[in-house]
């Protein structure tokens, strides 16, 4: 799987059925021509990425993702998504580790390294999402937080798969908050993750796109992409309007 940097991806978190999504795709795809230089990834609930994925027949540059998957093929999981599942629904992405998941859901690490392995093995391509609490940022541990969160949830990867997988930094005090990082703090951020991919993969490290999340809107979008590291955006409540999320992809156009 290849794309196009920036890329722009939208979690569309508990929002939108079947018939919402498909309203969205058709308004979206009118806002939004097709553009070679970026890359959009929409993230609906698991039970809208079919319509999603029919929606957008004919658009190379559009793709789907589920928000969640479970580390098993099948079994006893009530309520869970296996990888394999996702994929034969149309999904090419899976977002890994949300912060959501992790803090409402318990998602250890160890079960984010587990769901990277099981995105792999079927050739979904996880969007691995790591980001410090405000606590943590006022001791001073964002470097710590994020590191080993990435560490953890890359550990069984080699440098052949660093095509495979993308990374998004995503504080968790910015996720819903309006409160946005800054540039800077996205840049340092980002540096401390893209140090750890070299650190693990070498040189293969630097094309493991790393995205920025955290109350991205139109009106802050163009100075995050333009931040030193920042491969593209994750957006969440921002990503729900067509229009709004399609003057962001443009933007990633044109940058
Ligand atoms: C997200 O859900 O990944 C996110 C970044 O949310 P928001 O843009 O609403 O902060």
């Amino acid at each position: 799987m290849s794309w196009t940097k920036p890329v722009i991806a939208g979690n569309w978190k508990m929002n939108k059925g079947p018939r919402a999504a498909r309203d969205f795709v058709a308004e979206f795809a009118a806002r939004h021509a097709p553009a070679d230089k970026t890359t959009v990834i929409l993230f609906p609930p698991a039970i809208s990425v079919s319509a999603v994925a029919n929606s957008l027949s004919g658009r190379r540059d559009v793709y789907v993702g589920v928000q969640n998957i479970y580390f098993e093929k099948d079994g006893a999981f009530t309520g869970e998504t296996s990888a394999g599942m996702a994929k034969e629904s149309g999904a090419t992405f899976a977002l890994i580790g949300h912060s959501e998941r992790r803090h409402i859901f318990g998602e250890t690490d160890q079960a984010v390294r587990k769901k990277v392995g099981a995105a792999l093995a079927v050739g979904l391509t996880p969007v691995i999402c790591v980001g410090e609490t405000l606590e943590q940022r006022n001791a001073g541990k964002v470097q710590d937080v994020i590191t080993s969160q990435l560490y953890v949830a890359i550990e069984d990867l080699s440098a052949e798969q660093a095509h495979a997988f993308l990374v998004a930094y995503e504080p968790v005090w910015a996720i819903g908050t309006g409160v946005t990082a800054t540039p800077e703090d996205a840049s340092e951020a980002h540096a401390v993750l893209r140090t750890l991919l070299r650190e693990k993969l070498g040189a293969e490290g630097d094309v493991v796109p790393i995205l920025y999340g955290g109350s991205v809107k139109p009106e802050n979008a163009a100075e995050l992409l333009m931040a030193d590291g920042v491969d593209g955006l994750l957006i969440g409540g921002a990503s729900l309007d067509p229009e709004g999320f399609a003057t962001i992809a443009r933007l990633g156009a044109s940058t």
